[in-house]
């Protein structure tokens, strides 16, 4: 039984592939479950009123770390109603397409987050990218769990990996929140625009949740 002395350096080193490796396994394990809760129509959604320039903030804090090489530009509509949502959920969703946008776009170029009222009590936010697009016919599929429209592993084309989770989990949360999300090209039809819609919600609410509770 022979062990291998490991020099500090390698240690730390290893320490650190182990340390991210646990995140990713943390991560994937995570999105499995959400995507069960989804089908089995168990997403607990916890509404309350909230400003949606602390939700974007709050996605965008968390994802700082993969859009160090874009420009993210964030756009929102002055006197926005504060909006009846689960905070978290819907951070997770502009997450999840701003990892997107990090991942599907060349670096260097931007990423542009904006958020705007839109017909009767609802409000419709977008996040677009200047990246490859996703082709028209592929683009319902997208939103599938486990579907990828990217080629996974190809390391000479250097194709971004994923699990093809998040847009499914995404489109759940938006549904429990009786919005709905789709794809558009990118503006210069270039690029991707994801956008979802979110019902404003109002005051009957809150007495609803009263009774409920
Ligand atoms: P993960 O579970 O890690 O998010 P993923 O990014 O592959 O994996 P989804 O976020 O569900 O999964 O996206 C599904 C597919 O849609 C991606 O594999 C990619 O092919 C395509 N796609 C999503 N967003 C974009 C985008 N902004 N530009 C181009 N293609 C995209
Ligand atoms: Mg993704």
């Amino acid at each position: 039984n022979q062990l291998v002395a490991l020099d500090y350096e390698s240690k730390i080193e290893m320490m650190e592939v182990i340390d991210e490796e646990s995140d990713r396994l943390n991560r994937f394990i995570g999105g499995l479950i959400e995507l069960a809760r989804i089908e089995a129509g168990e997403m607990h959604l916890r509404r309350r009123w909230g400003a949606v320039d602390e939700i974007t903030s709050a996605a965008l804090q968390r994802a700082e770390p993969i859009t160090r090489g874009h420009h993210v530009e964030l756009s929102i509509e002055t006197d926005l109603p504060v909006v009846r949502v689960d905070e978290r959920a819907v951070s997770e969703v502009v997450y999840t397409l701003v990892d997107n946008a990090a991942k599907y776009s060349p670096k260097g170029t931007s990423i542009r987050i904006t958020a705007q009222r839109y017909d009767d009590g609802m409000i419709k936010m977008a996040v677009e990218d200047s990246g490859e697009g996703i082709a028209v016919d592929l683009r319902e599929r997208v939103f599938d769990k486990f579907f990828r429209a990217t080629r996974d592993g190809d390391i000479k084309t250097n194709q971004p990996s994923g699990t093809g989770m998040g847009l499914a989990i995404a489109k759940g949360i938006v549904e429990a929140h009786q919005g709905k999300i789709w794809i558009e090209s990118g503006s210069g039809r270039k690029g991707t625009r994801v956008v979802f819609t979110l019902p404003i919600g109002d005051e009957d609410d809150d007495r609803q949740t009263e009774i409920l509770t």
